[in-house]
């Protein structure tokens, strides 16, 4: 059997991974660029315990205790650390600010006002997000799985187009016998192929900022989550290898 996967963010390359584990050959197919999107420049937060109660509560427990193990499976660095994270406002007015000190967090200024400790160095972890990739996708293709870059257009189906026997890749036919599509929010376009549920996308912004101002923020392994009252969106300000920083913002669904 071959799987052929459409994408090579994260979920392409670790489904590329386990399954190169289980002996099931791959093909990645990448359209610019490994861990390109999303993938690369994520805030690469791993929580224990956000998603109980949800429907990903066992999916997102399973995740964080792998991400702890697969650093002696995969090897290379992809900077995993344990971090306690904290919510906080930015901004707040004098009177509404309530004292971070309790935290030990020297580096935060005094116009953050510190909420809660979401998470603790046992419930949350950070990854690199794009090296985490990277190395999976070179765990998978030490194990026999391959990464092709070039356009998925279609699927091509087999006799009655009950099945598909491939993809067509840029005016070439791959063959295999199943299709992954794990091309992030472009994977609405595959609803175009196949009876698929649409996917849809949240805009974000990661700008990894590299300032002297900022090495005292990588010297902590904390991470401080703020919420700006007026916008239900959150800013992620975490240190990255020194000198950056990440500040990741996850947005309120305007496109
Ligand atoms: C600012 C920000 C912060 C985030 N922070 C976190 C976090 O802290 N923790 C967390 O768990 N998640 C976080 N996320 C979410 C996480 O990054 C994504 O859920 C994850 O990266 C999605 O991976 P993916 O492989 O599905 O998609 P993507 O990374 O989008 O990869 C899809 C790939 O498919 C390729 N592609 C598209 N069309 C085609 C085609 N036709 N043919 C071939 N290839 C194609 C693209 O080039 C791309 O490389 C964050 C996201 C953002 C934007």
């Amino acid at each position: 059997m071959r799987v052929l996967i459409c994408g090579g963010g994260v979920i392409g390359a670790s489904i590329a991974y386990f399954l190169s584990c289980r002996g099931v050959p791959s093909i990645v197919v990448e359209r610019t660029g490994l861990a390109c999107a999303a993938s690369g420049k994520s805030g690469g937060f791993l929580a224990l315990d956000w998603c109980d109660g949800t429907p990903l509560e066992s999916l997102a427990r399973r995740s964080f205790a792998l991400h702890a193990g697969l650093s002696e499976d995969i090897g290379g660095d992809w900077g995993y650390r344990r971090l306690p994270t904290y919510a906080g406002f930015a901004g707040a007015q004098e009177s509404d600010r309530r004292p971070h000190r309790a935290y030990d967090l020297v580096w935060l200024s005094d116009r953050v006002s510190l909420g809660q400790r979401l998470g603790s160095a046992q419930t949350t972890a950070q990854v690199h997000p794009g090296r985490f990739t990277e190395a999976m996708m070179r765990a998978a293709q030490a194990r026999g799985a391959e990464l092709r870059l070039g356009c998925v257009r279609g699927l091509v189906r087999a006799g009655s187009g009950a099945s598909v026997k491939g993809i067509e890749v840029d005016g070439e036919i791959i063959e295999g016998d199943v299709v992954v599509i794990a091309m992030g929010p472009w994977s609405i376009l595959a609803a175009g192929w196949l009876p698929l549920p649409a996917v849809f996308g949240l805009k974000g912004h990661n700008p990894v900022k590299s300032m002297a101002i900022s090495r005292l923020v990588t010297e902590v392994s904390q991470s401080l989550f703020t919420i700006r009252s007026r916008c239900p969106s959150a800013l992620a300000a975490t240190g990255r290898p020194a000198p950056c920083i990440s500040l990741s913002h996850q947005g309120c669904g305007a496109p």
